[in-house]
């Protein structure tokens, strides 16, 4: 990255939390509430893998959701969008990708200490081995503290064998890596596995056809556009708040309020425009360096 670059970025993402800020006020100002929020982590440890989130600013967002949310369980939300059961207002849902072993370490004793229910996406080719997260290698979860966790109100979901691009490969690689791998926990934990979570966020129609015709009650798309949540349309196609280190607690507050949602539908908008006007394809580039 070039100094000019940097001075960029830097502006983008103030730029970028100033529209956040203001979106925050004005939710507040007219009261508007967000119904569901699910957030997602990876890593919950000291490294410098962006996606990592520390123990003290974990504990510090988990007591501040303790005392002023519900947090729920996955299982409950879902019978909020099949049977439109009503939930309590400001639900929060707290699920983990991947599968590190800091997250048994780390965020289940946390998880215990205050009460609350959550999901994990494990990666079942990694079980017990090492995984890169931003390029970092970090230990993953064994078979008996996934086992553990789950019989103590942790659901686990799948995240595939070898979290591959699933845009990337053929039908019928991407079912055998959703089937197995979801046979394999079941196996391990003597529970049905209900939900899945696809790698690096990317699906598309076809998966998620795919993800329906498996029986899932649940599939994520972590990081595509629509990040709100409309139990009308395309309940498969749930999008969460993605919780890593760049997320001071300030933001936290404000990604659990509707501002995340029409933040959302601002850069919708504004990548529609980029996309029509090459000269600004640098934008682009500031989105991925911040
Ligand atoms: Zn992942």
């Amino acid at each position: 990255m070039t100094v000019s670059e940097k001075i960029a970025a830097r502006y983008f993402l103030l730029a970028k939390n100033l529209i956040y800020l203001v979106l925050y006020l004005l939710c507040r100002l007219f009261r508007r509430q967000k119904k569901v929020s699910i957030l997602l982590y990876h890593s919950i440890g000291i490294n410098n893998a962006k996606a990592n989130v520390t123990p003290e600013q974990f504990e510090i967002q988990m007591e501040y959701l303790k005392n002023n949310y519900n947090v729920v369980s996955l299982d409950k939300i879902m019978k909020f969008v099949k049977e439109g059961k009503s939930l309590p207002n400001k639900s929060v849902t707290i699920t983990f990708d991947d599968g590190y072993y800091n997250v048994y370490q780390n965020a289940y004793p946390l998880l215990k200490k205050y009460g609350l229910p959550a999901t994990i996406f494990i990666t079942t080719g990694y079980v017990q081995k090492q995984m890169p997260l931003n390029q970092i290698q970090l230990r993953m979860l064994g078979w008996n503290e996934i086992k553990e966790m789950s019989n103590n109100a942790v659901a686990i979901g799948t995240h595939t064998i070898t979290h591959p691009n699933l845009e990337q490969v053929d039908l019928e690689t991407a079912k055998e890596e959703i089937l197995r791998s979801r046979e394999e926990i079941q196996a391990n934990i003597g529970k049905e596995v209900k939900y899945f979570s696809s790698p690096y966020g990317k699906d598309n129609e076809d998966i998620v056809n795919l993800v329906r015709s498996m029986g899932f009650d649940y599939a994520f798309g972590s990081l595509s556009s629509k990040r709100f949540f409309r139990r009308e349309v395309n309940r498969l196609i749930l999008n969460r708040t993605e919780i890593d280190s760049s997320v001071a607690f300030w933001m936290f507050k404000v990604k659990l309020t509707k501002a995340v949602d029409w933040y959302a539908k601002i850069e919708q908008n504004a990548s529609k425009i980029v996309h029509k006007f090459p000269f600004l394809s640098k934008v682009d580039l500031l989105y991925d360096m911040v």
